[in-house]
């Protein structure tokens, strides 16, 4: 059982218990995108168990009539086993589900195969595939560059990870100003398909004022148990989506959070003693 501290990130073990948790937030207005934890894995088994996952979990939403989607790590299903099984997972997945698919970025050496596999599909499908893009590495001007006439989605971030300082902006500032610089690029150039992953109050107004500028549609995207008040409020005027976590491997995902800002930690914890 997850415990109540870490329970507002994540929304629960089970599948049922996620798909719950979009209901809930459709009823709010917020649609869902669901992540089943796991990642690094080495065994193929693993990956192809989690793909299968997606593909009842899309099944399920189906079912439900839920407004939500998916997203995927490339490293959950395959990519650390090879190429070849996470082109063969990503594949099944977006041929079998019936809804929109997006793909999470992971490390920097990761960045050419997801892109790749991203810009096939999404040509494929014709934009029923999203990507996310990091504003902390160096390349990735170039990489909206190719994405532009590209359909489907793309989520600009500032980045998880901690790439090395020859190919990545390491200052917090720096990060930030690139982020205003690669979204206003978006909302010039891209004609749809521009989604803020972000939980800036700076990040999501610059998105409203581009938008009021360039009329470009966008969506805010942003984490379970994070400023949910915020995204109720703007989903009245704007499209929201909640990234959803779920499923037994919460533990690891729940430190990065509190790690990432202290302020998480007393967050939860404020919650735990007001309930
Ligand atoms: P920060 O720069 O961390 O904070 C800026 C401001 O936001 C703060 O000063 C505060 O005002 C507000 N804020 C931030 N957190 C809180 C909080 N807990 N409570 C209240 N206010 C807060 N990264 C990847 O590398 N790959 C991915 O695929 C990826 N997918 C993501 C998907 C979504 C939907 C989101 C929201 C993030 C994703 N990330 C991903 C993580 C992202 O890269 C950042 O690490 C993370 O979002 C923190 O940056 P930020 O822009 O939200 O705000």
């Amino acid at each position: 059982m997850i415990p109540p501290i870490a329970n507002n990130f994540v929304a629960g073990e089970t599948a049922a218990e996620a798909l719950d948790h979009v209901e809930e937030l459709n009823a709010r207005g917020v649609k869902g995108i669901l992540n089943l934890l796991g990642e690094h894995y080495e065994d193929r088994a693993d990956a192809d168990a989690d793909a299968e996952a997606y593909i009842d979990l899309a099944e399920g939403l189906a079912r439900r009539d839920l407004d939500g989607c998916i997203s995927v790590k490339p490293s959950q299903i395959g990519l650390e086993v090879g190429d070849d099984a996470f082109e063969e997972n990503l594949a099944r997945i977006v041929e079998a589900a019936d809804c929109f698919v997006w793909v999470d970025m992971e490390d920097h050496d990761t960045v050419d195969v997801t892109l790749d596999a991203f810009e096939r599909h999404a040509r494929e499908t014709d934009g029923n595939v999203g990507v996310c893009v990091q504003a902390n590495l160096r390349r990735t001007g170039e990489t909206l560059e190719r994405l532009a006439d590209c359909p489907g989605k793309v989520r600009l971030v500032k980045g998880a990870y901690d790439p090395p300082a020859e190919i990545a902006y390491t200052e917090k500032s720096k990060v930030d100003e690139m982020y205003r610089e690669y979204l206003t690029y978006m909302f010039e150039e891209f004609d749809d398909g521009i989604a803020v992953g972000s939980h800036d109050p700076a990040m999501t107004d610059l998105a409203r004022e581009l938008h009021e500028e360039h009329g470009t549609p966008f969506e805010i995207q942003m984490l379970t148990g994070v400023r949910e008040s915020a995204q109720f409020e703007l989903a009245e005027e704007y499209e929201v989506y909640q990234y959803i976590p779920y499923g037994s491997k919460w533990f690891s995902y729940f430190y990065r959070r509190i790690r990432e800002r202290k302020q998480n930690a007393l967050f939860a914890l404020r919650a735990v003693v007001g309930s």
